[in-house]
């Protein structure tokens, strides 16, 4: 039996990020002046910002029978992430290739490759790790019902479920993952998702009561450099970012969700843990690059002083 404190279901992939003077046209080859390989994938990033911190955590995710494949199992273990829910699929590994101009402009291509072969099915493998988990989170680069049916695992044996609806999906049945205890978009998810404008603090408000009155339990709103807003059906509150200079804030969203379930798991109070998600989050800002700009617990400590 595997007991862990945060359960990770989702997505992982691998980041080509090629940077370019300029896009080729059709037919032709143009030399790109550097390129880099990055972890990433919604899942893989939260999996390793709570390991990081010093949660046991469990990772279920399907990679593909590649040397990509073997490159992220090797990163899971390395950020000591437990693999017993690594599968390996028939399809590629999930790759991204990103396109950077100099401006930083960027385009990007996800190949989810593996990532869609994590069927319900293989949650039914996994029973063990949903039922000993203190939270399960979920985000949407694996296919819709799969996380439909960890809700219902999760459910059926009273593990809180952080979602966390990223990339925005307008076929999420919002019924079938009403009852979550956290839901966790962006304001331009939460549009999507609510059919309600999101341009201002009310509004996004009234979108996130929306949810709630659906049964969500609690909304947490990601709102960039403002920081977190949380309703329930008894609070409305906004907890500010911490104040810095960001350089990079890819994976941002990530380190919330993922260092935010980790402080749950630990037993902080809600405001509490999103207290100290804001202010991880706020240090990965500050750094280049996606997982390898979250800190560990050490020095997480060194820095917040
Ligand atoms: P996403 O990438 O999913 O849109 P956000 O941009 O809302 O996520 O960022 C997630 C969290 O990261 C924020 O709630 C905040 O805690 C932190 N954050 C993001 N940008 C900044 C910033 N410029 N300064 C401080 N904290 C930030």
């Amino acid at each position: 039996m595997t007991q862990s404190d945060v359960l990770v279901i989702g997505s992982n992939m691998i980041d080509l990020i090629t940077y370019i003077d300029r896009m080729p046209i059709e037919g032709e080859t143009v030399e790109a002046p550097d390129f880099q390989m990055g972890f990433g994938g919604k899942g893989a990033n939260q999996a390793v910002a709570a390991a990081r911190l010093g949660s046991k955590v469990s990772f279920i995710t399907m990679v593909g029978n590649d040397t990509f494949g073997q490159q992220q199992l090797a990163n899971f273990k390395e950020n000591q992430i437990d693999t017993t829910g690594v599968g390996t699929g028939t399809k590629s590994s999930g790759a991204a290739p990103i396109f950077v101009e100099p401006s930083s402009d960027n385009r990007i291509l996800i190949i989810k490759g593996a990532n869609n072969e994590l069927t319900p099915a293989v949650l039914d493998q996994h029973v063990d790790l949903i039922k000993n988990a203190k939270i399960i989170v979920l985000q949407q680069e694996i296919p819709l019902e799969t996380n439909y049916h960890a809700i219902d695992l999760a459910n059926q044996f009273n593990v809180p479920v952080l979602l966390n609806p990223a990339p925005a999906n307008k076929d999420l049945d919002i019924n079938h993952v009403s009852n979550v205890n956290f839901f966790s978009p962006n304001e331009t998810e939460l549009a999507t998702l609510t059919g309600m404008p999101t341009t201002n603090l009310t509004e996004i408000k009234q979108a996130a009561q929306h949810m709630v009155q659906m049964g969500v339990n609690n909304m947490i709103i990601t709102l960039g450099s403002k920081g977190v807003l949380w309703v329930n059906k008894d609070t409305s509150d906004l907890i500010p970012a911490v104040k810095v200079k960001a350089v990079d804030t890819t994976g941002a969203g990530d380190s919330f969700i993922g260092s935010f379930a980790h402080y749950f798991a630990q037993g902080e109070a809600i405001p509490t843990a999103l207290k100290h998600a804001n202010q991880y989050a706020a240090i990965t800002v500050t750094r280049q690059g996606t997982q390898k700009s979250y800190p560990t617990a050490a020095e997480l400590a060194s820095l917040v002083k």
